[in-house]
């Protein structure tokens, strides 16, 4: 997948993006990260990229001609017409949805801005999406680039390690990742799970798949109420309940699981 940034700073992007996972990447050519300089493209004869705001008020803007100029490189030098993205704190924010959907993309050009923003206009032309990171507002959009690029990388086949698979992981279900643990054994008093040491992989999957559900429960409610919706009787059977609960329903006797301690309520008419 092939990534350019059309940046104030292509620096501080190129940095980042060379260490660890990304960084191994990236030597592999699995992914391909190309910073361009907006700079680099102004026709100004001082390399200016910006100027004040029509109407007044605070801050500058960046002027639409360097940035044109820039993604049309980009462009030209593509087969299609890549997607294009302005990293932006009035686009949707980011998440592993999005995250999954542009990872099936070949090439994507990311715009940072910088200042009070960009020239309306340059969206209005070149710009496919906006995205943001969150609702707070940064100095530029070269780390929300970041972000993206390196959420996006990991979903992308080789660039993890099979022992790094992200099938697990919080968001991926829908649920919050499992508790981890690695060496010592103790730790200033405290124990690892004996289940992990074990060996039994059947039961540890189970209760890993448990402190899944209890800790999405806890942390985030909001994200387990959608999970548990779509996934009533897999709950039902983590927790054993499922053989019981069908048991009682041919008696015909009502069931109800609310506040046992433990046990998410995944009562079918709450
Ligand atoms: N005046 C603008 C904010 C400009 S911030 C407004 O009020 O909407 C300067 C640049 O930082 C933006 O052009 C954008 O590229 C980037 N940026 C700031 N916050 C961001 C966020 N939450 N997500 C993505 N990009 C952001």
């Amino acid at each position: 997948m092939r990534f350019d940034v059309l940046t104030l700073f292509p620096e501080s992007v190129n940095q980042f993006l060379n260490e660890s996972i990304l960084g191994r990447a990236r030597e592999k050519g699995i992914i391909t990260v190309n910073t361009i300089n907006i700079r680099d493209f102004s026709a100004d004869k001082h390399r200016k990229v910006d100027d004040y705001p029509y109407g007044g008020g605070a801050g500058m803007v960046m002027t639409p001609q360097p940035i044109y100029d820039a993604w049309k490189s980009v462009a030209d030098n593509s087969g299609t017409r890549p997607r294009t993205i302005y990293m932006s704190p009035q686009g949707r924010v980011l998440n592993q949805e999005i995250a999954q959907r542009l990872s099936k993309e070949e090439h994507l050009i990311l715009l940072c801005g910088h200042y009070e923003g960009v020239d309306e206009r340059i969206l209005e032309e070149i710009v496919d999406e906006e995205i943001s990171i969150g609702d707070y507002v940064l100095t530029g959009g070269e780390l929300p680039a970041m972000v993206l690029i390196d959420c996006v990388s990991r979903l992308i086949e080789g660039v993890l390690s099979s022992e790094e698979s992200f099938m697990n992981e919080s968001h991926y279900s829908g649920l919050l990742e499992y508790p981890h643990y690695t060496r010592p054994p103790e730790f200033h008093g405290r124990t690892v799970p004996d289940i992990l040491t074990s060996g039994h992989h059947v039961n540890i999957e189970k209760w890993r798949y448990l402190r899944m559900l209890e800790r999405t429960r806890e942390k985030r409610p909001d994200l387990y109420t959608r999970y548990e919706q779509e996934n009533k009787e897999k709950i039902l059977r983590a927790y054993g309940l499922l053989d019981k609960r069908k048991r009682k329903k041919r008696e015909k006797t009502h069931v109800s699981q609310e506040g046992t301690p433990g046990i998410p309520d995944v009562s079918e008419n709450p």
